[in-house]
C-alpha cells in the first residue's frame, strides 16, 4: 500500500485522514467536489505536514472524471468518505442523497473494478444500527436505519457485500463510526458546518464563542442516567487513525468485507457533554431543556472489541481532549476556513 486515493478528503473526518496518511508515508490524491468543504484547507494540510496533498476537482456522478482518475493514477487503495450526512435534509430530499450517496459510490466501485483496485475503506455511520434493542451494539446487530441518510449507508454496504460475493478479491473495511468531535490538536483543521449547526458540539462551541444565544437539549425524560440523550463520541484523530489502521489491515482481512465499529465504547449524555466543555474552556452554556428532536433514540455506544482484536486499534483520546481540541479550532478558526 502506498498511494491511496481519498473521496472527500477535503471534508471533517477526510481532512484529518489524509494528514495521518500524509504523516505515514503514503502519496494520497483527493478527489472531492467541494459541495461541503473548501480548497482552503489544502494549505493547511500543507502546513501540519508539510505535503500538500493532490485535489482533483470532480463529482463522483462523474464517472468518466472517475475513470481519467484511475487511468492517470495506480492506486493501491480507496478512503470513501465523499457522501452528504445531514439527516433533517436527507428526510426533506431522499432523492438528493441517494443520487449523490448511492449512485456517487456506484460510479466509484464501477470505476475501481474496471481498473482492478480492491482495496477499499467504507465510511459507514453507527445510523445503519438504527434504535438499538440494546447497548452497547456489536457489529452483528439488526440493521434498521431510520431516515434516508442511514439507509443510503445501508445500501452502500449491501453494495459492497454484493461486491464480495461476485469477486472474493475485493478487500472492504466497512468504518460504522459512532459520534465524530474535536479536531486537529492544532486548531488548524476542523468541521466547518454550513449555517446553524445539528450536531451537538458545534452548537456547544457556536454558543461559547456568541455566535449562537443558547443550547436546546432535546428531550431530558430518556431513559438514561439523567434523562438526555447519550451518543459514543470519538475523537476525529482516534478515528483518522482508525482509518490507516483498517487500510494496513486490509491485505490480511480474512473475508472480502468486514464491519468494524468505531467509538470509543463509552456512552456520555447531554448534560455530561455541557459540563465537561464548561469545565473545559471556563465557559458557561446557557441552555434549556425542549422537547424531544422527532428520530432522536435514547441511546447509543459501541462494543468496540472487533476493531481492537482485529485492526488493533482503539480510541486513546479522552473527553477532555475532545472540548480542547473542539474549542481551540472554534476559537482560532470563527469563521471557518473563510
Ligand atoms: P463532510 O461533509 O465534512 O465531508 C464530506 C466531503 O465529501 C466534503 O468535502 C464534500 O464536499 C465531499 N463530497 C460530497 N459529495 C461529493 C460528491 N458527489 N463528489 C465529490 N465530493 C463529494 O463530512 P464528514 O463529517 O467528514 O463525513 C465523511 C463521511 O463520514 C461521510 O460519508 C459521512 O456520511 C460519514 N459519517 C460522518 C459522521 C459525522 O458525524 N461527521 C458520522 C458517521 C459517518
Ligand atoms: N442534541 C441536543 N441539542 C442540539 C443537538 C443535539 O440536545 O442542539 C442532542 C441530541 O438529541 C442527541 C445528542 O445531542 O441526544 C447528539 O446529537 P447529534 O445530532 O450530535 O448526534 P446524533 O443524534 O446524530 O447521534
Amino acid at each position: 500500500m502506498r498511494k491511496v486515493l481519498v473521496t472527500g478528503g477535503a471534508g471533517y473526518i477526510g481532512s484529518h485522514t489524509v494528514v495521518a496518511l500524509i504523516e505515514r508515508g503514503f502519496e494520497v490524491v483527493v478527489v472531492d467536489n467541494f459541495c461541503n468543504s473548501s480548497p482552503l484547507v489544502l494549505p493547511r494540510m500543507a502546513e501540519i505536514t508539510g505535503v500538500e496533498p493532490q485535489v482533483v476537482e470532480a463529482d463522483l456522478l462523474d464517472r468518466s472524471a472517475l475513470d481519467d482518475l484511475f487511468s492517470v493514477h495506480q492506486f493501491d487503495a480507496v478512503v470513501h468518505f465523499a457522501g452528504l450526512k445531514a439527516v433533517g435534509e436527507s428526510v426533506q430530499n431522499p432523492l438528493l442523497y441517494y443520487k449523490n450517496n448511492v449512485a456517487g459510490s456506484l460510479n466509484l466501485f464501477a470505476a475501481m473494478q474496471a481498473h482492478i483496485c480492491l482495496n477499499l475503506v467504507f465510511s459507514s455511520s453507527a445510523t445503519v444500527y438504527g434504535d438499538p434493542d440494546s447497548v452497547p451494539i456489536k457489529e452483528d446487530f439488526r440493521l434498521s436505519p431510520t431516515n434516508p441518510y442511514g439507509r443510503t449507508k445501508l445500501m452502500v454496504e449491501e453494495i459492497l457485500a454484493d461486491l464480495g460475493n461476485a469477486n472474493p478479491q475485493w478487500r472492504i473495511a466497512l468504518l460504522r463510526y459512532f459520534n465524530p468531535v474535536g479536531a486537529h490538536p492544532s486548531g488548524s483543521i476542523g468541521e466547518m458546518p454550513n449555517g446553524t449547526p445539528n450536531n451537538l458540539m458545534p452548537y456547544i462551541t457556536q454558543v461559547a464563542a456568541g455566535t449562537l444565544q443558547q443550547l436546546s437539549v432535546f428531550g431530558d425524560d430518556y431513559p438514561t442516567k439523567d434523562g438526555t440523550g447519550v451518543r459514543d463520541y470519538i475523537h476525529v484523530m482516534d478515528l483518522a487513525a482508525a482509518h490507516l489502521a483498517a487500510l494496513l489491515k486490509l491485505p490480511q482481512q480474512e473475508t472480502s468485507v468486514r464491519a468494524y465499529n468505531i467509538g470509543t465504547g463509552v456512552g456520555y449524555s447531554v448534560l455530561q457533554m455541557i459540563d465537561a466543555f464548561e469545565t473545559e474552556s471556563g465557559v458557561n452554556i446557557p441552555y434549556t431543556i425542549t422537547n424531544r428532536r422527532p428520530g432522536d433514540i435514547a441511546e447509543c455506544y459501541a462494543d468496540c472489541e472487533r476493531s481492537k482484536r482485529e485492526l488493533g486499534w482503539r480510541a486513546h483520546r479522552d473527553l477532555v481532549e475532545m472540548m480542547r481540541d473542539q474549542w481551540r479550532w472554534q476559537s482560532l478558526n470563527p469563521q471557518g476556513y473563510r
